[in-house]
């Protein structure tokens, strides 16, 4: 029994989202961990240069699933926007809890935050 539980907690998925602040443009990454199957807690934010994020492929992550944010999440690395969100065009940009509607920082384009915020579907595969 103890066995297949040490196997469990070595094999939980953590994966990197690549998202970008509104208000900086600059990219960060957001440590997610997957807690039971498609549930994932995003639990950190950090800077991230563009090279970087490229030459590891997080631009290319694609989960699925329910997110949260936890208490300890830092918020995003360059502006301090407590959340993020996932646009239509399949990128994650930061926002503000203060706001309700917010501008994707890839490709402009207007969405509901209220929304978005609880149940973030990244990257859904076509
Ligand atoms: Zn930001
Ligand atoms: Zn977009």
């Amino acid at each position: 029994m103890n066995e297949f539980k040490m196997e469990l907690n070595c094999t939980k998925k953590v994966q990197i989202i690549i998202g970008k602040c509104i208000k900086t443009g600059q990219l960060f990454g957001m440590r997610a961990e997957e807690f039971s199957p498609e549930i994932w807690s995003v639990t950190w934010a950090f800077p991230i240069k563009d090279k970087i994020a490229k030459n590891e492929g997080y631009d290319n992550t694609k989960i699925s699933g329910f997110f949260n944010f936890t208490d300890t999440y830092p918020g995003c690395p360059h502006c301090g926007a407590k959340g993020s969100v996932l646009c239509r065009c399949g990128k994650t940009t930061c926002f503000d809890n203060d706001t309700t509607i917010g501008k994707c920082a890839w490709c402009n384009n207007q969405f509901n935050v209220a929304y978005n915020r609880l149940t973030m579907d990244v990257g859904s595969d076509r």
